[in-house]
């Protein structure tokens, strides 16, 4: 008999009879003869609503009030599922974060899984019960309070508590059937990959590819419990992620992204001497402010600009943090673009081939689109664009790498 963790994502569970229906998935694997510990995200829509509550009440809502708000999305699909489990006459039982001993660091609104202890969860498997757990939250294990684990949560909690319980399988089951070269949405031609090494979907999942949240492949990788990302309306193989294979090596590109989530910030006129980059990001740092790409323009003369990009969400809050500095170091001004996106190439392959990077830049040039950061690491090469350009670099770059399904495969 295997244990299998099951994640449904927002729109998975999008309405009652989706729910019904996931009820009905859930229980043909239980009666194949499996365990099932069942992980669900919040109604598709549900967790944006309550932000939006939050913020027509206050337009800066306490961080820790949000996390018990943004909870309560994932403890109603936890029990309504349970619920409907129950009417199924399959026994089960819905569990919060905290009632799984889900413990993590006191970041609200992007909590680190510290432990899961897991005891309630053992015992519903040993009777026979389906455990279903509400997904994207946690408990601060110093202060006691709820918290969440940034957007796309659920994810992270289904492969926690596969790698804490120990699971044979672990599945997520989403809206699309697996990982694809890009987003399908925006390129219809895009190739279902059957396998992705942890290392790539690590750079995908943080690069933009929201199939996956990236903490959770970070969980995968560290404790190799391989995830299986797959369609909740149909069956097919979907994609397994998992360790690096030798044949992995000889794919050189293997996916496009894309992040419109990224705004750049701008210090113009900062002095330039040692010290002002380790200042501005030490106050960046203490701030908790996740920064992504950094340049500094080559300075002519005494004064440069260093630029990074950051999330939007956190972009007003950068900006105020930094508001200090331009007296203190003789800066001009702050100047912000919300209007920006960043794509990414990615494959292991890039190790040990040449050549990415002028032709992502040379099919980039030729389409007429400019742009305003670089920076690459091993295994991709990233762009900062505007937004308004990205559906088309994603189709052009998507094309230049020769990423869709042949024709006769279609
Ligand atoms: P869930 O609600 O199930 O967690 P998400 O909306 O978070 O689902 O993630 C699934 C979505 O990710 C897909 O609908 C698709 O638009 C998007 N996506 C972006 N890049 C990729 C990719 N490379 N492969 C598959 N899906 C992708
Ligand atoms: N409901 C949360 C979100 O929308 C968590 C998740 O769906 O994974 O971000
Ligand atoms: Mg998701």
């Amino acid at each position: 008999m295997a244990l299998i963790v099951q994640k449904y994502g927002g729109t998975s569970v999008g309405d009652l009879d989706r729910i019904a229906r996931v009820a009905q998935r859930v229980g043909r694997a239980k009666s194949d003869g499996n365990s099932l510990i069942v992980v669900v995200s919040a109604m598709s829509g549900e967790t944006d609503k309550l932000i939006e509550m939050a913020h027509k009440l206050n337009d800066f809502p306490p961080d820790r009030e949000m996390d018990l708000l943004m909870s309560s999305g994932e403890r109603v699909t936890a029990a309504l599922l349970a619920i409907a489990l129950t009417d199924l006459g399959i026994p089960a039982i819905s569990f919060t974060g905290r009632q799984i001993g889900l413990t993590t660091d006191s970041v609200h609104m992007k909590a680190r899984i510290r432990r899961i202890t897991g005891e309630r969860l053992r015992e519903a498997v040993a009777e026979g019960k389906v455990a279903v757990v509400a997904g994207f939250q946690g408990m601060d294990e110093t202060s006691g309070s709820v918290t969440t684990l940034g957007r796309g949560g659920t994810d992270t909690s289904a492969v926690a508590i596969a790698v804490a319980m120990k699971a044979d399988l672990c599945e997520i089951y989403t809206d699309v059937d697996g990982v694809y070269t890009t987003d399908p949405r925006i390129v219809p031609n895009a190739r279902r990959l059957d396998n992705v090494s942890f290392e790539e979907m690590l750079e995908m999942a943080s690069l933009g590819a929201k199939v996956l949240q990236t903490r959770s492949v970070e969980f995968g990788m560290k404790y190799n419990m391989p995830i299986h990302v797959k369609s909740t309306f149909t069956e097919g193989k979907g994609t397994l992620v998992s360790k690096e294979s030798s044949e992995m090596e000889e794919v050189v590109v293997s996916a496009v992204t894309y992040d419109r989530n990224q705004a750049k910030i701008t210090v113009t006129g900062v002095p330039d001497r040692p010290g002002i980059a380790a200042r501005i990001f030490s106050v960046i740092a203490d701030h908790e402010i996740n920064v992504d790409m950094i340049i500094q323009n080559v300075s002519e003369g005494r004064s440069t600009d260093i630029s990074f990009t950051a999330p939007k969400t956190e972009m007003n809050r950068a900006v105020n943090a930094l508001q200090p500095l331009i007296k203190e170091l003789d800066a001009d001004h702050i100047a912000t673009d919300e209007d920006i996106a960043k794509i990414s190439v990615i494959g292991v392959g890039m190790r040990s081939h040449s050549g990415v990077a002028a032709k992502t830049f040379s099919s980039l040039a030729d389409a007429g689109i400019n742009i305003m950061m670089i920076s690459t690491s091993e295994i991709k090469i990233s762009c900062v664009i505007e937004a308004q350009e990205v559906d088309r670099a994603i189709r052009i770059l998507h094309d230049a790498f020769s990423l869709a399904l042949p024709p006769d495969q279609r």
